[in-house]
């Protein structure tokens, strides 16, 4: 077990004297976890292979699994990539600090063991202060998946970023809740037309409106093109129910016994008769935020089993509905 140096950060109000110590240890290729507003993220210096090597150890990671690198300014890119699509410039031009990461040809100058060994590269300029404050002070690009142990949700709060990573990073900046809290779009660039990999806050509609069509899901080629999606995801511990049904409270209610919870979406709490009830929010962005963090609550919990209902599938509806689809392992009621 390392010795894990908890350093607090204030992203409305930073002081980047504060997060200093977390840039040395990523320049000296150690492990910092870091908040981004996807989710926290595991970082390590992304043209380090022994320290990217760090990162997988830490999570438990398949080493097939590829990571995204994280830049702060648009310049970098081109260390790391053979080739920006003009497409992929109008995307960073829109989204840009945000939520999306977008694979292109990798360059040499990246280390093989970042890709998996793939000859692509995912890469995200992100929006958070302290995750862009971050990569400036350790003056390389950082290489950073999420940072929860492989198999658990990521995390949304340094509660949870510090619950699996204490002793397995060398420093976790506590910087509050991620604001989005479901991880990035994905997108890969290195074909005409892109194709959406993993949903996100976003949306395809907000992608296509920009550069007119995209694939959704799997490329031309038919074929997975994301590692990451054929693991098995994130499940509770408790049995999870999606319920797709015009009167959810009623169908939940019936089938409530001693030690039930609820991921409650439009309704008032109290109309529920289970222990455990939390409340997603108003709108799917909101949702998006809470929704990790309910599920890592209840497997703190003694929930026996959990319903949940969904969003409707638009907007960041859609990427939250992924989310909490896989999660369920296709229970709908
Ligand atoms: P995480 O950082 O935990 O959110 O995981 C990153 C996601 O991006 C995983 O699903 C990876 O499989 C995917 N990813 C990263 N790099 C690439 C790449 N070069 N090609 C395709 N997918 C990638
Ligand atoms: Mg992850």
């Amino acid at each position: 077990m390392k010795e894990t140096k908890i350093i607090k950060a204030e992203p409305s109000n930073l002081n980047e004297n504060e997060i200093m110590p977390a840039a040395e240890i990523i320049a000296s290729g150690g492990l910092c976890v870091f908040p981004t507003e996807t989710v926290y993220g595991l970082g390590a210096n992304a043209s380090d292979p022994l320290a990217v090597a760090k990162i997988f150890e830490a999570k438990g990671r398949p080493q097939d699994n590829p990571l995204i690198v994280h830049i702060w300014k648009y310049e970098q890119l081109f260390d790391l990539v053979t080739e920006v699509p003009e497409k992929a410039g109008v995307l960073a031009e829109h989204f840009w600090g945000g939520p999306l990461t977008m694979i292109f040809k990798r360059s040499e100058k990246v280390p093989a063991v970042v890709s998996a060994g793939l000859d692509t590269v995912a890469v995200r300029l992100p929006s958070h202060p302290v995750a862009n404050a971050l990569i400036k002070l350790s003056g390389v690009p950082i290489a950073a998946p999420s940072a929860n142990l492989s198999g658990k949700p990521s995390p949304t709060s340094f509660k949870h970023a510090a619950e699996d990573m204490t002793g397995r990073a060398d420093a976790i900046i506590d910087g509050g809740n991620s604001f989005f809290g479901i991880e990035s779009t994905v997108i890969d660039m290195t074909e005409d037309v892109p194709t959406i990999l993993r949903p996100g806050a976003i949306t395809p509609a907000d992608i296509k409106e920009l550069i007119g069509e995209v694939y959704l899901g799997k490329g031309n080629s038919g074929a997975p093109k994301s590692p990451g999606m054929k693991y098995k995801h994130y499940a509770p511990r408790a049995p999870l129910y999606i319920v797709e049904s015009e009167n959810p409270v009623e169908i939940i209610n019936s089938r409530t016994k001693e030690k039930t919870g609820v991921i409650n979406f439009g309704y008032d709490n109290s109309d529920f008769k289970a222990e455990y009830v939390f409340n997603m929010g108003k709108t799917a962005s909101e949702y998006a935020a809470n929704i990790f963090y309910a599920l890592r609550e209840f497997d703190d919990s003694d929930t026996e089993e959990i319903y949940a209902i969904p969003p409707k599938d638009d907007g960041v509806g859609i990427a939250v509905r992924n989310r909490i689809y896989k999660s369920a392992g296709g229970k709908v009621i």
